[in-house]
């Protein structure tokens, strides 16, 4: 998908902008089938940006090796490129992720991660995309 400087307005430009699975991850906060991610055994370096919008949301020297089936992180490249929000869906109390800019659900946010933080962002590769570190 090509990296558009204009935002989508509405969710029928979502629609056209997105494909029809990172629609649904992105815009329906959908998750994807775990280990089947294109990122979840990935260790190249470089950054994961937003899918939707192109923010950068996460970076390789964070991503760590959680065995949950899903990319996952101990920290955002940027705090304030992540938005948190309390989510009770699913008979759960856990905390989604979603990209700040775009509003794009990415996953959710665990306690059980490696230090320096000991959180576990469990993000969807679908809702990101790489980019080598020249
Ligand atoms: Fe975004």
């Amino acid at each position: 998908m090509a990296m558009s400087a204009k935002m989508p307005k509405n969710e029928s430009e979502w629609r056209k902008k997105l494909t029809p699975e990172q629609y649904h991850i992105l815009r329906e906060k959908g998750t994807e089938m775990p280990f089947t991610g294109e990122y979840v055994n990935h260790k190249k370096k470089g950054k994961y940006l937003c899918a939707g919008c192109g923010e950068e949301l996460f970076a390789s020297d964070t991503k760590f090796g959680s065995g949950c089936g899903w990319p996952s992180f101990y920290a955002p490249a940027d705090e304030s490129n992540v938005e948190k929000k309390k989510d009770i869906s699913h008979l759960m109390v856990r905390t989604e992720v979603l990209c700040k800019k775009c509003g794009g659900h990415l996953g959710h946010v665990f306690n059980d991660g490696p230090q320096p933080t000991g959180k576990r962002y469990c993000i969807n590769s679908v809702s990101l995309k790489f980019k080598k570190m020249h």
